[in-house]
């Protein structure tokens, strides 16, 4: 059996880019369903699961700009990518036999319910693993600001960012095979260093807050499992 968890209520951060596998672009749902399979034992632990998802993997709003389009455009498409992945991850967590709901900060009622912190608190109690899409709702903004905005609303004793390495390290692990591996680090050092592990607005937001961000890598089985119960590897970050 798991040991018991530390968090009673966590948000997962997932990028968009977590979600597509080794496909270049769009949604795996052999890696969704893994996801889903990982959140879901962590649900069944009983730990309350947040998830915000990115939108990465199908548009981003720098991408556009960069090329000569609107910014303000793209971040909107870019956000309702984010809804697309969301649904595909509610709709894997659902077919697993746990109640799911997918809360966007912008309004789309055909699709999903429109995220208020007191609906999303009344799912929470109703044992429900909340998927937020939309990220902050506004433009100019990242999923990694909505994943602490979130966090911070629905009162999460941690944020638990999934990336493709174990951590944070001191220079591109894939680049720079001297880097090593951050088993700590605060808030302010994060900033002071311009390590890249969320944006600065993400960041300072945890930092305000006091909500520890643990960075992970969501490519290892069981992972979120293991960070929850105090195992595996990871960059815990505090202040
Ligand atoms: N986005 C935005 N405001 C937000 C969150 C996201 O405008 O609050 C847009 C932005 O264009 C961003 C895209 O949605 O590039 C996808 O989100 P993100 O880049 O954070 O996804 P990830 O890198 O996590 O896959």
């Amino acid at each position: 059996m798991a040991d018991k968890p530390l968090y009673r209520r966590v948000l997962l951060k997932l990028s968009g880019e977590a979600l597509m596998g080794d496909r270049g672009f769009g949604i795996d749902p052999k890696v969704v369903e893994r996801l889903a399979s990982e959140i879901v034992q962590a649900h069944q632990l009983g730990v309350q699961v947040g998830v915000v998802v990115g939108g990465g993997n199908i548009f981003r709003g720098v991408k556009v700009a960069a090329e000569g389009g609107d910014r303000t455009t793209g971040d909107y498409l870019g956000m309702l990518a984010t809804v697309m992945n969301a649904l595909a991850v509610r709709s894997a967590i659902d077919r697993l036999g746990v109640s799911a709901v997918v809360l966007s900060a912008i309004a789309i009622p055909a699709l999903c319910e429109t995220f208020t912190q007191r609906e999303a608190l009344k799912h929470f109690a109703e044992n429900k693993v909340l998927v937020f899409a939309g990220g902050t709702g506004n433009p100019f903004f990242t999923t990694d600001s909505g994943a602490a905005l979130r966090a911070a609303e629905m009162n999460c004793d941690a944020l638990l960012k999934g990336t493709q390495v174990d951590g944070v390290y001191t220079a591109d692990p894939k680049k720079d095979p001297t880097a090593t591996r951050y088993e700590r680090l605060t808030h302010q050092e994060v900033l002071a260093k311009n390590l890249q592990v969320m944006d600065a607005a993400a960041i300072a937001l945890a930092r305000d807050n006091r909500i520890p961000v643990i960075v992970f890598s969501v490519h290892e089985s069981g992972s979120f499992v293991d960070v929850l119960t105090g195992h595996g590897r990871s960059t815990v970050i505090t202040d």
